[in-house]
């Protein structure tokens, strides 16, 4: 009696095992969650095959982080853009003769994603997504402001105070967040941006919605300031490693009584496996933005269209000269129908966008992205790019893969069939702006509580197979 008195003792003496969590992808949306789950009591450990975070699609993207959420792609006007792309190099949403019909013909994948986004046109559609897009932006602005204050050095390098976002077309009076933006009319918005007076040249420019709360930050020193952050509370980081696969604990679930057999249904992941070792996890996110579907498909029964949409950004010093001739544009600042920004960072100039369907090439031809940004530039604030960045030789260019789903929503939740097995991807056009709010929603789904804004046009079961 007296030893297992003893033993009781010692085991309530050894400190409770905190559950693991592993989180697969280290972009904005992997680090996010990691630090929601380390909120939650878990250790865990971010795996990534880059040498850093935020080194592929949260990289260098345009850094809006806006009030009101453009689905950009899943929009009526697509098909006909789609249609323009042919004829006029001018389009902004499909580069000109770039995509790949013979590889997206046979590429599975493209279809289940396209199929699946013609839908997503109609104006019930559109409205729908824009609202619950618009719903999780606010709120993750919410929640971005709070990791903000709670640690002050996260993402206040290269913040620039207030967006300008341009309209070509009357805004509904519901797409302004009352709280932080306003309406602007044509002439305020020459007076507060004068070089929009180009666009304005070209094609009518019927004001502008502002806001001097909403911020440009780059995306990728967020990040890693709040992976520093992470670590200082204990994240363990595994880069330069690549995940291959998971594999699936003996839940003896053979002798569950017949009232509790769906459970027998529910598999639990126990080991993820990389070309480094294998890592034993409680709890595993899938964070992988583009690499999401690839990844999950032997898994999973349900149907994962996330396709890669290509971006591409061209960065620039600017000139002391451009500067203090007040030659470039003070804000961040969107046309908000094309998707197209102008993003500026102290004495950086970061200009983003177009959208091109090429399967996972994220090869990048630099002097047709520099050439097709120079161009843009001009017709929409009349900007020199060689003359505000002293030369080609100054500017990089980038391009990522935005993890693009048919409702341009992010997919965030439990995956059916699994007890331990979470996704949270694609983001889309908007995975920095919906970073921190998904990261808290799949928290709370982890923990079996009801996040705090309505999370089902979140819902990965929301796409069906069809065989
Ligand atoms: C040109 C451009 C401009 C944009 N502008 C904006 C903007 O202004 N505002 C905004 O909100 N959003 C913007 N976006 C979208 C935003 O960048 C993305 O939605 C966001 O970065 C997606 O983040 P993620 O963490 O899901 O994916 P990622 O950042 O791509 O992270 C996925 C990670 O998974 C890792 N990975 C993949 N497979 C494996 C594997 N097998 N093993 C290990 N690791 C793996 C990758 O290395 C990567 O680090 C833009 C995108 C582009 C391309």
């Amino acid at each position: 009696f007296f030893f297992v008195f003893v033993m009781r003792w010692l085991s309530s003496k050894e400190p409770d095992r905190r559950q693991a969590a592993v989180v697969l992808g280290a972009g904005v949306v992997g680090i996010a969650a990691a630090y929601e789950l380390q909120k939650e009591g878990y250790t865990v450990t971010v795996i990534d095959r880059q040498p850093e975070a935020a080194s592929e699609c949260s990289f260098s993207n345009g850094g809006h982080r806006n009030f009101h959420f453009n689905p950009s792609i899943a929009v009526p006007g697509t098909p006909r853009e789609f249609l323009r792309s042919w004829v006029s190099p001018e389009s902004t949403i499909f580069l000109p003769y770039s995509t790949r019909w013979c590889t997206l013909l046979w590429d599975p994948d493209f279809w289940q994603w396209a199929l699946r986004l013609v839908p997503n046109f109609s104006a019930r559609k559109v409205q729908r997504n824009s609202e619950a897009g618009t719903q999780l932006i606010r709120y993750s602005q919410q929640r971005t402001a709070i990791i903000q204050e709670q640690h002050l050095t996260v993402g206040k390098v290269w913040e620039w105070e207030g967006s300008t976002a341009v309209c070509t077309e009357p805004v509904p009076p519901d797409k302004i967040y009352k709280e932080n933006e306003v309406l602007l009319s044509k002439e305020e918005t020459l007076q507060r941006e004068p070089c929009l007076a180009y666009l304005d040249a070209i094609k009518p420019i019927y004001g502008s919605i502002v806001s001097n709360r909403c911020f440009t930050q780059d995306c990728r020193k967020f990040t890693s300031s709040l992976e520093s952050v992470c670590k200082a509370l204990g994240l363990v980081t595994m880069y330069n490693t690549k995940v291959t696969g998971l594999s699936f604990a003996d839940t003896g679930h053979e002798h569950l009584h017949q009232h509790e057999q769906h459970k027998a249904d529910r598999k639990q992941v126990a080991t993820v496996h990389t070309d480094c070792g294998d890592v034993q996890a409680d709890v595993v996110v899938v964070a992988l933005g583009a690499y999401t579907p690839k990844f999950l498909q032997p898994y999973t029964k349900i149907c994962v269209p996330i396709y890669p949409v290509r971006g591409y950004a061209v960065e620039m010093p600017i000139t002391p000269q451009a500067s203090a001739n007040n030659e470039v544009l003070r804000t961040g600042t969107l046309h908000y129908s094309r998707g197209f920004g102008v993003h500026r960072f102290d004495d950086v100039l970061r200009v983003s966008g177009l959208a091109e369907l090429r399967g996972w090439d994220t090869s990048v031809n630099r002097d047709l992205v520099i050439d097709l940004f120079r161009k843009r530039l001009k017709t929409f604030c009349g900007l020199d790019l060689d003359h505000v960045s002293g030369g080609v030789q100054n500017v990089k260019t980038w391009c990522g893969l935005r993890p693009v789903t048919p409702d341009n929503l992010p997919m965030i939740g439990q995956i059916p069939g699994y007890s331990n097995l979470f996704i949270c991807s694609g983001h889309s056009f908007h995975g920095w702006a919906l970073a921190c709010g998904s990261a808290r929603i799949l928290a709370d789904i982890i923990a079996r509580r009801n996040p705090e804004i309505d999370a089902t046009p979140f819902d990965p079961r929301r796409f069906r197979h069809w065989w």
